[in-house]
């Protein structure tokens, strides 16, 4: 197993398929975008087989496929059915903008993906182009509709949340979660793009939301087996058999899980980083290309997570934000 001095055991893994974007996101990546990466600087999908193998033989038994945006990735489909048949693997999941999804849904639930996390900040039209810097909420949530013309399919929302933006939102995410039955989650605006004019001031602690939210839907906790960042809350007037709408407050800020964590990720260029504010990362790229053996690559594996931070410094004076943005890194 993958265990780090703390006593925190790896389960989830985060793989970055492409670091490039058809949005720019303004608390993600600057208008002009990033300097991509060239081809051959990323993980080839024999190479991202043959990590997720050696993780999954350690105890990781969720993936996650995110980026960039995941679906410009060529053949993602393909990769998602070669990860579909790793033993041991409980889940496999995607985080994408949605963009995509009217033209490749079918095909990654046709591979076996069931569970798709997709990222919608603002219900407005014009809201929703000034935070993505694109004309695409029509295109996001025709997206929707394709996954929800599916019974197996989950989704979920993730709606970042910044002060003087979206925080009026909150409630029409609700009502959203409702009457789709879609688990919508608020995540915490955090310092990682380049020029997201991030500040503890754009923070809207997901309290204040949950109070707002309550104060009109009454809701009831869920209980969660293991470690997971999101507390949850479903309504309590849902009489359905599944009780699939659900409310998720990621307080990354506010109330840090970093004592719980259970992640850790590897970028397009095949780094291996155990928090998202690492400092330093971990080239399994460079080993794999040097020959190493699986055994060697078990090795590096370890001691990475040995190593695993204690938790981000976000509201320490000492913080320093990582190299990398949140694209770049896989989110
Ligand atoms: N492009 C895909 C998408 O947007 O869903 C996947 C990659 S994106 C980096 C993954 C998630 O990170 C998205 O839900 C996005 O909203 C979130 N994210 C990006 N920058 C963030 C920031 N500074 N603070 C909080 N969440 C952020
Ligand atoms: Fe692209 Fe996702 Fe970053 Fe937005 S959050 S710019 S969609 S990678």
């Amino acid at each position: 197993m993958l265990v780090d001095r703390f006593g925190r055991i790896a389960r989830k893994l985060r793989i970055s398929v492409t670091d490039r974007c058809n949005f720019r996101c303004t608390y993600c990546m600057p208008e002009e975008g990033l300097n991509w990466l060239g081809r051959d600087q990323l993980l080839a999908y024999e190479e991202i087989y043959r990590l997720a193998r050696l993780f999954v033989s350690q105890g990781i038994h969720t993936i996650r496929l995110t980026g960039g945006e995941p679906l410009l990735r060529r053949d993602l489909p393909v990769l998602v059915e070669q990860l579909m048949g790793l033993e041991g693997l409980r889940q496999l999941a995607v985080t994408t903008n949605g963009t995509r999804l009217p033209e490749l849904g079918p095909e990654l639930i046709a591979a076996g993906l069931t569970s798709f996390n997709v990222s919608l900040d603002s219900l407005d039209p014009q809201r929703f182009e000034k935070a993505v810097r694109r004309k695409a909420l029509a295109k996001v949530m025709a997206g929707l509709d394709v996954l929800a013309s599916y019974e197996q399919v989950k989704v979920k929302l993730n709606v970042v949340v910044m002060r003087g933006f979206n925080e009026d939102e909150a409630l029409s995410f609700a009502k959203l979660a409702r009457e789709r039955a879609w688990s919508v989650r608020f995540i915490e605006f955090m310092p990682l793009g380049s020029e997201d004019e991030w500040g503890h001031s754009r923070v809207v602690p997901g309290a204040e939301l949950l109070k707002q939210i309550q104060q009109v839907y009454p809701l009831v906790q869920v209980e969660t087996a293991g470690a997971s960042p999101a507390a949850r809350w479903r309504f309590a007037d849902d009489t359905s058999a599944q009780q699939k709408a659900e409310l998720g407050f990621i307080n990354s800020v506010s109330e840090p899980f970093c004592h719980s964590c259970d992640r850790i990720r590897l970028t397009s260029d095949g780094q291996l980083r155990t928090c998202l504010f690492s400092l330093t990362e971990t080239d399994l790229r460079g080993a794999l290309r040097s020959g190493a053996s699986d055994e060697q690559l078990l090795h590096l594996m370890q001691v990475a997570i040995q190593a695993k931070e204690a938790g981000h410094l976000i509201n320490q004076p000492q913080f320093e934000r990582p190299l990398r943005t949140m694209s770049s890194i896989g989110g």
